[in-house]
């Protein structure tokens, strides 16, 4: 007996080896040599075995072995139990094999030992030589050998032979999708990292029955070979179908693969003008988002998926079938029980033999033939089809030849039936687009998360939001900045909701029930609740008849919470909690919002958001420096096409003066401000505003003015953004600040401290930095500016003593009262009138003066100056007199 041997844990070019030996020695066995099916590989190494017919080690009888065939080894502890016969005498021994020698090689009769690539390069020559040719399949396995050997012919081992031999089996038809699809290659940090956001964004859609999964992924680096990923996943997860859209810098890649006839890959990639196979193909999308991409891809899919179906899928099964010995009067007793029933099948035994119609045997009925037997009356002449035949050949027969009804069968056995009506539903399925693809979005809960994250009331306020959408059948979601904000763990107390209903019915109803003010803005369809604890709710509607279905979002799936979300800025802002008792706490991610908070990237939904909404430019940039985040490449395409193109111009003063006092109003603007001036977004507010290094020291010493300030809990209100603001105009003029203004369209009161503190603030320093000032003159330069101009020009002087000036003012005199009150001086018999604050005030300066301290020496100052007509000791103590102000 001949035997073919290879290593135990065979791998690709072992088996190649072993398929190109089996053609040179016909008559010998092939003998599998045990590998463990790990994976995707071993199985089709295994499944290989199985084809080759190989036989198990163990079955194999050694003493019958007369010549062994070792195939790319040669050590005795690689070939398991043959190692026990190699040294017996007669054997016949031939060896091909690659490795370098080892003291433990088998020695062979015949030995064709080279310092090749690949073993199966020493084997193929001889094919070659002898002529011998090749199947397609063969030559794909035998390809698989010289790539894997070789590092795809990258190895240093790698000879010229190498590249002949894949030259030659190419031209025998190698399959080079399969051989890219098996050669396996360790991944990258990060492509396992890339693999791991694909597997967990994968969506499996059931697009007329054939499953299809679809998934996306980003880096903001460039990832080599994101191919080898793909085929991962696909293998990982078992996919017969999966399209991966990967976005990295500022394109995105579709990466396809099909084994399922319904799916043409390469007709999915052509749309995106990309190309391939059926089963394997690529695009390289340029001018799209990722959502948008992902929705011309779900688009494209609900064109191009066709299930391919099979007479086995149309038919019935099992079927009603007779004898051929059977009477016609016994069938006319089954047709008048199954009335349904035209057609039966006629059997002899187990086989097939012919049909009967229900018009016959009603016919023969009438002529009294009940008795005659089946046989005599039946169509013996009909067609079949196979299980597996097509739809089309099918409809041949029962269209073309008019045969009402088409048995099915497997080896010659009955195994169903297909009739018109059949027939006609399945034609009609397959025409008539199916309304939905469905999707199976792995759903999160953060339920949890939100009794970790929320206050208890809070908790019961959005389960109680839930519960009324419930009762009015009109299901209810948080939506935006707040979902957002609990899944980056930050606190956010604006509680924005969606209806998908009517909103200001909704927020009227639950209004009534929980004892809170409903605010109702009937236009925007919009309410907001206003409730006891001080928390504000707003409500959206989101109702299909008020949205347009939009361009970009043009396939499946649509609901309105869908279309609410889509018309959001950024994908992160596109989460959403379902609300209600059913659902409570499930998240709603229909575009890839959580992954770009993981990965903390900001990104515009489609290629026309910001020519919507330039503002959102600003919020992008906002977001981006609040988080630490970075806008997307694509999205920054975007930004600054729409910059170039001059949108802003369209905004109105008011939207502008908004997005500005959002951006003052952070916790730092100053990155903000820094990265507006990178995008040329500064002077859009005025042509002159710049951020040079001088505005940059200045807004550096605002923030720590501010800081400073907060720290001494003054409980003085002020608007910090208006600080800022000052700060940005310090560049410019009087008519620089009107411009400005006059842009941002301020309210007269914002105008006003805006010009003023900037003019007046500038002054004041300039007064303040002459000369060393007693605590009065301090008190009196500084009072009259309100605290924001004052932070300011605090910021704006580099002189110590100004400074110090100020930090007293704040510190010592601003908080410093006056203890007497109207009903004090009442009491001491003044009468009221204007001549109280004039009182009041000099007490004051008294008090800072240091001449009075306490509430008795008011009195006495009050009696002395104002009431008792005699000379009075002024506040510095010398004898004085204070004519206009004594009776
Ligand atoms: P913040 O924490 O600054 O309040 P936010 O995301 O809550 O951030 P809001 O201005 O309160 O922002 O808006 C609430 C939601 O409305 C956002 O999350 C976003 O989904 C949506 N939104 C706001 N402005 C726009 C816009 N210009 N275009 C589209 N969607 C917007
Ligand atoms: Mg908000």
């Amino acid at each position: 007996m001949e035997v073919i041997i290879t290593h135990i844990n065979a791998d690709f070019d072992a088996l190649a080896s072993m398929v190109a030996a089996h053609k040179l020695y016909p008559e010998a066995k092939l003998v599998f040599p045990g590998s463990q099916e790990k994976s995707l590989r071993d199985f089709f190494v295994r499944s290989t075995f199985y084809i080759l017919e190989a036989d198990r080690a163990k079955d194999i009888a050694l003493e019958r072995v007369t010549k062994l065939i070792i195939v790319d080894t040669r050590q005795r502890s690689r070939i398991g139990r043959f190692a026990d016969i190699v040294d017996k005498p007669g054997l016949e021994i031939h060896i091909y094999d690659h490795h370098p020698a080892s003291t433990e090689d088998v020695k062979g009769t015949l030995e064709a030992i080279e310092a090749r690539g690949a073993t199966i390069t020493i084997l193929l020559r001889q094919l070659r030589e002898k002529g011998i040719p090749l199947t397609p399949d063969e030559a794909t396995i035998m390809m698989l050998g010289v790539y894997e050997d070789t590092g795809s012919l990258t190895f240093s081992s790698t000879t010229a032979e190498e590249f002949y031999a894949a030259a030659y089996l190419l031209a025998q038809g190698a399959s080079l999708n399969i051989i890219s699809d098996m050669i396996t290659r360790e991944l990258t940090a990060e492509q396992v990292f890339l693999l791991n956001d694909l597997i967990s964004a994968a969506e499996r859609y059931d697009i007329r029955g054939v499953k299809v999964a679809v998934t996306t992924g980003s880096s903001d680096r460039y990832i080599g070979d994101v191919a080898i990923v793909v085929h991962k996943l696909k293998e990982m997860e078992n996919l017969n179908c999966v399209f991966a859209l990967i976005s990295m810098e500022d394109r995105i890649y579709l990466i396809a693969r099909s084994r399922v006839a319904e799916v043409n890959v390469a007709e999915v990639a052509l749309e995106f003008g990309g190309g391939g196979h059926p089963t394997a193909a690529s695009a390289t999308i340029r001018d799209l988002t990722m959502v948008e991409a992902k929705e011309k891809l779900l688009g494209v899919l609900h064109e191009v998926v066709r299930p391919r179906l099979l007479a086995r899928d149309i038919m019935i099964h099992p079927v009603k079938a007779i004898q051929q010995a059977d009477t016609l009067g016994a069938v006319h007793k089954i047709l008048s029980r199954y009335f349904t029933i035209t057609v039966l099948p006629v059997l002899a035994g187990e086989e097939l033999v012919g049909l009967i119609s229900r018009p016959i045997v009603e016919r023969a009925m009438l002529h009294g033939l009940g008795d005659l037997t089946v046989k005599e009356y039946m169509i013996a002449d009909f067609a079949v089809v196979q299980a597996d035949a097509s739809l089309r050949e099918v409809q041949g027969y029962i269209v073309g030849e008019n045969q009402r009804f088409l048995p099915v069968v497997e080896q010659g056995k009955l195994i169903g039936g297909i009739t018109r009506t059949d027939l006609l539903r399945a034609l009609h399925d397959a025409l008539i687009p199916s309304p939905l693809a469905t999707s199976t979005t792995r759903k999160k809960a953060v339920a949890k998360l939100i009794d970790e994250r929320l206050s208890a009331p809070i908790v019961s306020l959005l389960r109680g939001l839930g519960q009324v959408g419930e009762e009015l059948g009109q299901p209810v979601y948080a939506v935006g900045g707040f979902v957002r904000d609990l899944i980056l763990r930050r606190e956010n107390c604006d509680i924005d909701v969606v209806v998908e209903g009517d909103g200001i019915n909704f927020a009227r109803v639950f209004g009534a029930r929980n004892g809170c003010r409903v605010k109702v803005h009937k236009r925007m369809k919009t309410a907001t609740l206003l409730l006891a604890n001080g928390y504000k709710i707003d409500v959206a509607t989101a109702r299909m008849e008020y949205y347009e279905r939009p361009a970009a979002l043009p396939t499946v799936e649509l609901s309105s919470i869908k279309m609410d979300l889509f018309r959001r800025d950024f994908t992160i802002n596109t989460l959403a909690i379902e609300l209600g008792p059913g659902a409570f706490g499930q998240l709603l991610d229909f575009f890839g919002g959580q992954r770009d908070l993981k990965e903390g990237v900001i990104r515009a939904l489609h290629n026309l958001s910001f020519v919507e909404d330039p503002s959102r430019i600003f919020r992008a940039i906002r977001f981006e420096q609040r988080f630490g985040f970075y806008i997307g490449k694509h999205t920054q395409g975007l930004m600054k096409n729409a910059i170039a193109m001059g949108f802003f111009e369209r905004l109105s003063g008011a939207r502008l003066f908004s997005e500005l006092e959002l951006i003052l109003r952070e916790k730092n603007p100053l990155p903000i401000l820094e990265r507006m001036a990178e995008f040329g977004l500064l002077t859009v507010f005025h042509p002159r505003l710049v951020y040079d290094t001088q505005t940059k020291a200045l807004l550096a010493r605002v923030y720590e003015v501010i800081n400073w300030f907060d720290l001494l809990f003054l409980e003085e209100s002020y608007s910090k953004w208006m600080v800022y603001l000052l700060g940005l105009a310090d560049c410019l003029q009087l008519k620089g600040l009107e411009e400005l203004a006059q842009r941002l369209s301020l309210p007269p009161r914002y105008r006003k401290r805006l010009i003023e503190g900037s003019r007046e603030g500038q002054k004041i320093l300039q007064r303040a930095r002459r000369k060393r000032m007693s605590a009065k003159e301090i008190y009196t330069l500084f009072k009259p500016l309100p605290i924001e101009a004052l932070l300011y020009i605090m910021a704006k002087t580099e002189e110590k003593g100004v400074k110090k000036a100020i930090s007293f003012f704040f510190t010592q005199l601003n908080t410093m009262k006056v203890s007497l009150r109207g009903k004090d001086l009442q009491g001491l018999g003044i009468k009221p009138g204007p001549l109280y604050r004039e009182i009041l005030d000099t007490l004051l300066l008294a008090r800072l003066e240091g001449a009075i301290k306490t509430k008795a020496d008011e009195v006495l100052y009050v009696r002395a100056h104002y009431i008792e007509r005699k000379p009075c000791l002024s506040p510095q103590g010398g004898e004085d007199t204070v004519p206009h102000r004594c009776k």
